[in-house]
């Protein structure tokens, strides 16, 4: 497996061919993917307007890249901080986090995890996953408030209604209606980005 940065690298290499910086920015989302894959994919095609045929605009798989880079630089050193804080808490015999990061077992990588890939917050995915971990410092428990954008939560168990996020994370036993099928449409940007259902 090679690294974030490799990857990034690559997406931005304009000497490669658009379909293998494509193949590296999918490495890239598969390292570092706030709302989950799909959900972050989608994020990116239409936050960095990446075009059906690449060759349209071959700028826009860099902009894809650096976006998650921004999110990336935000959420790693925190993640780092609390697994050294861990270390030291459980070599002192205290086992039990009193605040639980907002990733919990899944991984710092989809901090704000989306379980429908059209459905999760259009800001920036730096800004997204900075909120989550203010709100988490802050102590804002994410079974009555979204960690994302800060709506009660009044059905727990269920994704955010304002923006998508689901307080569960992956673990989220919830799949959208026709996943696959919407999916494929998403993977090849065949977007109808004026009717995207946004949260
Ligand atoms: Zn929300």
């Amino acid at each position: 497996m090679t690294s974030f940065p490799a990857q990034a690298r690559r997406v931005c290499d304009r000497t490669l061919a658009p379909q293998r910086r494509l193949y590296a920015l999918r490495e890239c989302t598969l390292h570092c993917a706030p709302y989950g894959f799909r959900a972050t994919w989608h994020h990116l095609v239409v936050s960095a307007a990446i075009p059906r045929r690449l060759t349209d605009d071959l700028d826009a798989l860099g902009r894809a890249a650096d976006e998650l880079q921004r999110a990336r630089d935000v959420v790693l050193p925190r993640a780092e901080e609390y697994a050294a804080r861990r270390r030291r808490e459980k070599a002192t015999g205290r086992r039990t986090p009193p605040n639980p990061p907002p990733w919990s077992s899944w991984g710092w990588s989809r901090i704000a995890y989306c379980p429908d890939p059209e459905r999760h917050p259009t800001a920036p995915l730096a800004t997204v996953v900075r909120a989550v971990l203010e709100r988490w410092a802050a102590g804002v428990d994410a079974a009555t408030h979204c960690l994302a954008c800060g709506t009660e939560r009044r059905r727990p168990g269920r994704a955010c209604p304002a923006c998508g996020v689901h307080p569960d994370g992956p673990a989220a036993r919830w799949s959208a209606p026709s996943a696959p099928e919407r999916w494929h449409r998403i993977w090849r940007r065949e977007l109808d980005l004026d009717a995207a259902p946004h949260g």
